[in-house]
Parts: C-alpha cells; sequence; structure tokens
C-alpha cells in the first residue's frame, strides 16, 4: 500500500483548466492512469473544486463497476467537465487507489504543470500539503496588501 502511495507522491502536480472558458478548476490535479477499457485520459483532484464546478444531472452508475457517480460542469460556462465519485463501490475502495474523487476528461480540460515556489521545478505530489493552500496563499496576499495599505 506504501508502495503504491509513493507512486502518487513522484507525480507531477497539474493546474487543470477548462477547455472551453481557460477558467482554473483544480490547481491539485494529477494525471490518473488509464484504466482498461478507457480510451482517454482523465484527470483527477483529492479537495472538492467546489469554487469551479457544480452538480449537474442525476447520480448514475459507472457502466464497469458499482461507483455511484454524479457529472459536474464549470461554473462560469456551464459544460460537463467530468465527474464526482459521490460512492465508491467496495473493489474500488479495496483496489489500490489514489483517493481521489474527483475526475476531469482530458477531452474538456487541459493541464498546465504546477511550478514550485522558486519558479524552476516542477511541483510533486510529494511536496504538496495536504491542505488547499491555494486559499491560504490568496489569504497571505490579502494580509500583504493590507500591510502595505496600513504604511
Ligand atoms: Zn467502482
Ligand atoms: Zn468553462
Amino acid at each position: 500500500m506504501s508502495f503504491v502511495a509513493s507512486i502518487f507522491k513522484e507525480k507531477q502536480v497539474s493546474v487543470l483548466h477548462c477547455r472551453y472558458c481557460k477558467q482554473v478548476l483544480s490547481t491539485r490535479g494529477m494525471k490518473a492512469e488509464l484504466l482498461a477499457g478507457a480510451d482517454q485520459e482523465m484527470f483527477s483532484t483529492d479537495i472538492p473544486p467546489t469554487d469551479s464546478v457544480d452538480f449537474v444531472g442525476t447520480c448514475y452508475y459507472f457502466e464497469a463497476c458499482r461507483c455511484k457517480l454524479k457529472n459536474i460542469a464549470c461554473l462560469r460556462c456551464g459544460n460537463e467537465v467530468g465527474y464526482h465519485v459521490l460512492a465508491p463501490c467496495r473493489p474500488c475502495l479495496l483496489s489500490s487507489n489514489n483517493g481521489h474523487l474527483w475526475m476531469f476528461h482530458s477531452q474538456y480540460v487541459y493541464s498546465i504543470s504546477r511550478m514550485d515556489e522558486s519558479g524552476m521545478c516542477i511541483l510533486l505530489w510529494k511536496d504538496l500539503p495536504d491542505t488547499d493552500e491555494n486559499q491560504e496563499g490568496l489569504l497571505s496576499l490579502y494580509e500583504e496588501e493590507h500591510e502595505v495599505y496600513l504604511r
């Protein structure tokens, strides 16, 4: 299990954009392994991208197994970009997975490698904090601006 986890940790972090309107959908994207029978690349993320996508349609079950899914669409342009696994089925839960329940289709989403703070190296998942530091970053940016304003 730890071996599998280390494989995921060596993966690059991708910033995912909507192909239709170029909106950033997630700053914590991971290129998913191509599943048997899947004919297109997928991206996944661990933290709910609630600021960029919303649910559309009704729940349905994945064809290959019994995972319960619901499609997600870009909040800005309304196009469907992927799906959320509402309830993973038992075989999927037991199999090695990266715990990512938000999936994006590569035909609707493109990715750009996320760089580390230096801007020189591509960020890897092992260097990414568990929390959504993107929001913290925005917050500290705001505080900095505020300090400048006070001076
Ligand atoms: Zn499943
Ligand atoms: Zn969009």
